[in-house]
């Protein structure tokens, strides 16, 4: 990962918007190494007062829909407003197979190329929450370093929505026309969360059943939010642009309502909660991992419940036990 700098090297590099510092300064957080992970706690400590400012904008879609494809639209219409945009992504499959499908910036053309823009793929090794705190954390960094949308890319399949709707201000579904939402793998789940949903295609001889889409899908959300708001649903052409800048004008109405009716500021906090448990949950975990009682008898037990002779729930009592010993 290259020359660890000084706390005070990388707090200034963001502070400047450099982006080559900020990228770096993600490697740190992303790094799984004790002592990388106190360095990058006390580099956030020092960003922390210049955090906040951005829009925060999650975004979900099954593979194929369309989603840098859209990033890249987006984002290109958000530099011609003179906005600085960021791009982060959630990949669960990615600790998986070790490699990244999200955030990969030749997926996104025109965006990659530009000053004002930083495309960051997701971390590829760590759990679900793991990597949901390396995310959160490098939004923050993102945000210090003067970025004004920070969007979090992910896939709507497993649990990595609610890890992204968790830690955005306005979550973004985007959609496909013709196919089922069970077809698409999107779950009810991430209907009941979305503030705003998008067909995207809607061109060419799509144009026509995208919009039809649109409406079932407003019926649909109708009949499921009851007399709770009901999110706005558009078409939009990633390909051709259209459709996005009406999609930014919902997202920032969105932003701007919440912003004055208190929601934001409500939401956030609310988020700063779950924030902390997370936190707390992956630290004893670090701490368990770390105890010379659990390393020295860990695998070994772990292989007894694997073989069938030792019971889990004694398993877990026994590694637990060895934990408190330390
Ligand atoms: P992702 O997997 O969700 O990131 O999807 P991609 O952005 O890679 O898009 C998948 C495919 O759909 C690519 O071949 C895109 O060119 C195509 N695509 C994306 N957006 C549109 C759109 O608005 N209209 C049409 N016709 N094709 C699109």
């Amino acid at each position: 990962m290259g020359r660890l700098l000084a706390v005070d090297e990388y707090v200034a590099g963001i502070r400047r918007g450099d982006r080559a510092l900020l990228a770096r300064a993600i490697t740190l957080v992303e790094s799984e190494l004790p002592a990388h992970f106190e360095r990058s706690q006390a580099v956030l400590d020092a960003v922390l007062p210049f955090t906040g400012g951005a829009v925060r904008i999650g975004l979900s879609g099954v593979p194929g829909v369309g989603k840098s494809t859209f990033i890249d639209a987006f984002g290109m219409h958000l530099l011609g407003k003179g906005k600085r945009v960021a791009v982060l992504a959630v990949d669960p499959s990615s600790s998986v197979t070790g490699g990244s499908i999200l955030g990969d910036k030749t997926r996104m053309a025109r965006l990659s190329r530009e000053v004002d823009a930083f495309i960051r793929p997701s971390p590829s090794s760590g759990t679900l929450g793991g990597v949901a705190r390396k995310t959160r954390e490098s939004m923050l960094l993102c945000e210090a370093a003067g970025f004004d949308v920070v969007l979090v890319e992910t896939v709507g399949v497993g649990q990595s929505e609610t890890v992204v709707a968790d830690m955005s201000d306005v979550y973004l579904v985007l959609m496909l026309s013709g196919a089922g939402d069970e077809l698409q793998g999107i779950k009810r789940g991430i209907l009941e969360v979305a503030d705003i949903l998008a067909i995207n295609k809607a061109d060419g001889d799509n144009a026509f059943r995208a919009e039809r889409a649109r409406h079932e899908l407003a019926s649909a959300l109708h009949v499921m939010r009851g007399a709770s708001v009901v999110p706005p649903v558009l078409t939009v052409s990633s390909v051709e642009g259209r459709g996005v800048p009406e999609l930014w004008q919902a997202v920032s109405d969105f932003w701007a309502a919440e912003q004055a009716s208190g929601e934001l500021e409500a939401k956030r906090r609310r988020q700063g909660v779950e924030w902390m448990q997370a936190m707390i949950r992956d630290g004893l975990r670090r701490m368990f991992e770390a105890s010379p009682g659990v390393a020295a008898s860990h695998d070994a037990i772990e292989r007894e419940v694997r073989e069938g002779r030792l019971h889990a729930t004694l398993a877990a009592q026994r590694l637990l036990a060895a934990f408190r010993q330390g």
